[in-house]
């Protein structure tokens, strides 16, 4: 492989683990994500715009920027047509993606209630019956399985559905659910939305960018408050509802002495009984037999996270350290499902001894070992794949095993359940906080790394910087496992926060930054904005809340940006999407919107004026509730940086 990482490699990532991991690619030559986008630059102006389009085969199609050039398509589409079809793409793939993944977990949840699964069990019948009520199925001294496979049935319905309403939209505060009505933004179908926008974006069909658009929110509509949600609600039915968790993270998770496994991709369908299987007495013994002193498994991205958070197992670290992690030379097996799996994982794969296995017919790789994952047959492939795992140990080259830290402590698995529970079972004590103004404000950091930003820098900083002016953070996927490697999320961090935040995280032993789950539970955070809400008798974007993405770079991220908004959430992107190429797309998403659904996009890459935009319409939106405020226009970047030195 070819050596063109550049030697400054530090600026990479603010990770230590991951610096260590970049200099060891250095020396050995082995290629990583970071080289692959410096071998792109620069990479096409017309897309970063918005402004290509491939849509049919009288193209592929490009507007000029600058006005000299063609202004339209060969089929007669503008750039305004062009980048918000473009844009309705993604979030399409976005929410496909998500709510695909939702449909996994409800199959082989409705095969359990129907009892051909092995390894998968209905371990929280509270959560079952809630969620029964809910979706109008009959729980009264109705045997569990009943209950489960009444409620897959018509969970099921809402993928496919002719009601013309999703089976979560009784969790909306009557005002939203009122205005997506007036807008024609409910979400008919999970299904249908996907395919209408495909059809609306094909040549000749829908031509309008804010019609295009409006359909944008309802296709991501469809994905939070509904497949993504069933991918939620189901996975703590039967995994269980998370509680608060200590566990660790980084590269020092892995054990130079076992045989380490790593579990990679989104859906926790295998990975749980993986873990099953990993303490098999029998796949135990065979791995002592191999000369290693136990199995361990850590976990990459949100398979990972939905492993902490139920099970407390490591985390390995998020999307930038997939392949820096077979580095280290101790990773005997990376199993992957789907989603955020970089091919490029079973060519530094070829470097050591690691067995990449994949496991969803949907998601095949060149290079691995596909073992077909079914869940009636689940534990047994399970151990199958472990049993693989130990046999690579004997296959590790000593020498070149490379642990390059200790791990950091973290504390995860805070469902809006175990929030609650630690408020009392109300909102009450929460609302009070805010109102007195211990916590100014609740913020969403959510989404993934992207090269194009120091790995971890703009999730650390802006979380930094929001918790020490008292707002509670909330965070999940990527962004959770950044802040986690900084320390940021242990009980014992509630000293980095301002005095208000403090208080109360330590009154209650939790962190000032809180770890709600993989990337589909960032549903968790619209079911806890809605109950605020509701409790309150106010609409979402009433409330002092904001989201921020600032190292997305998932199509799913999309998704989730726009659901968060058009669910009234004010939302701050750290990475410029590819709209700007239409002044009209960008006047409608980073102004229009907010006179539609209440909220807004911005876009703003430096973490610290990110902050700062956060904190004014934080405090706006307590001075419009007459809660006690900070002149929005007193928020000045010198100010925090003063006040921290
Ligand atoms: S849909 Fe129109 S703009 Fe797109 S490739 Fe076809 S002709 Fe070109
Ligand atoms: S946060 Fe982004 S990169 Fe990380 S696992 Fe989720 S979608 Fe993938």
């Amino acid at each position: 492989m070819s050596t063109i990482l550049s030697s400054k490699t530090e600026i990479k990532t603010i990770s230590k683990d991951a610096q260590a991991m970049l200099r060891r690619a250095r020396e050995e030559g082995i290629e990583t994500v970071w080289d692959r986008l410096a071998a792109q630059e620069p990479q096409c102006g017309y897309c970063a715009m918005g402004l290509s389009c491939r849509n049919c085969a009288m193209g592929p199609c490009r507007v000029d920027p600058f006005g000299e050039g063609p202004q339209k398509g060969v089929c007669g589409a503008n750039a305004d047509t062009i980048v918000a079809r473009n844009l309705g793409r993604s979030i399409a793939a976005g929410a496909s993606a998500h709510s695909d993944h939702g449909r996994d977990i409800l199959e082989v949840f409705e095969q359990t209630a129907r009892g051909t699964t092995t390894g998968y069990h209905i371990t929280d019948e509270a959560k079952l019956k809630a969620l029964a009520k809910e979706y109008d199925v009959s729980v009264d001294s109705r045997p569990v399985a009943d209950v489960a496979r009444d409620l897959a049935d018509a969970m099921l319905e809402d993928f496919g559905t002719r009601k013309g309403r999703l089976g979560f939209l009784g969790r909306v505060p009557p005002k939203r659910a009122e205005l997506w009505k007036k807008l024609g933004v409910t979400p008919r179908g999970i299904d249908r939305e996907n395919v209408e926008m495909l059809h609306r974006t094909h040549m000749g069909v829908d031509n309008d960018y804010v019609n295009i658009l409006l359909h944008g929110l309802r296709t991501s509509l469809s994905d939070g408050w509904g497949g993504s949600m069933i991918a939620t609600e189901l996975s703590d039915v039967m995994f269980g509802t998370p509680k608060p968790i200590m566990s660790q993270v980084n590269l020092g998770v892995l054990k130079a002495d076992h045989v380490n496994i790593a579990l990679h991709g989104h859906n926790p369908l295998l990975s749980d009984v993986i873990v099953q299987a990993a303490s098999d007495p029998e796949l135990v013994k065979l791995a002592k037999k191999k000369g290693a002193a136990g199995i361990n498994l850590v976990g990459l991205c949100c398979t990972g996270n939905e492993l902490l958070m139920r099970k407390g197992v490591p985390m390995a670290g998020n999307h930038l350290i997939q392949e820096l992690v077979i580095m280290t030379g101790a990773l005997e097996a990376m199993v992957v499902d789907y989603q955020c799996i970089m091919p490029s994982v079973t060519d530094v794969a070829k470097c050591f001894h690691t067995q990449v296995i994949s496991t969803a017919d949907k998601a095949k790789f060149p290079g691995a070992t596909h073992m077909s994952f079914d869940p009636h047959r689940g534990l047994e492939i399970a151990k199958d794949i472990v049993r693989k795992a130990v046999e690579a140990f004997s296959n590790r080259v000593p020498d070149r095993v490379r642990i390059p830290v200790e791990p950091v402590p973290m504390m995860a698995g805070f469902s809006v359940e175990s929030i609650l529970a630690a408020l009392g079972g109300t909102p009450e004590p929460l609302v009070n906080a805010i109102k007195e103004g211990k916590i100014r404000g609740a913020v969403g950091v959510v989404g993934c790394n992207n090269p194009k930003i120091p790995q971890d820098e703009g999730h650390v900083t802006l979380t930094r910087r929001l918790i020490e002016n008292d707002i509670l953070v909330l965070v999940t996927g990527c962004a959770a496992v950044a802040n986690g490697k900084a320390g940021q999320m242990v009980p014992e961090a509630a000293e980095m926060a301002g005095p208000g935040l403090k208080g109360v995280a330590k009154a209650l032993g939790i962190p000032p930054v809180l770890h709600l789950g993989s990337c589909v539970d960032n549903t968790r955070i619209l079911v806890l904005a809605a109950a605020l809400a509701n409790y309150l008798g106010v609409d979402i974007d009433q409330l002092p809340l904001a989201g921020a993405a600032p190292e997305w770079y998932s199509e799913k991220a999309v998704a989730i940006g726009t659901y968060v908004v058009a669910s009234g959430i004010y939302t701050v992107l750290g990475v410029q999407p590819p709209i700007f190429g239409s002044k009209n797309v960008v006047n409608l998403l980073a102004d229009g919107l907010e006179g539609v659904v209440g909220a807004k996009f911005a876009v703003e890459p430096d973490p610290e004026k990110a902050a700062i935009l956060i904190r004014r319409h934080i405090e706006a939106k307590r001075k419009a509730l007459g809660l006690p405020a900070i002149e929005p226009e007193k928020i000045q970047l010198e100010e925090p940086a003063a006040a921290r030195a």
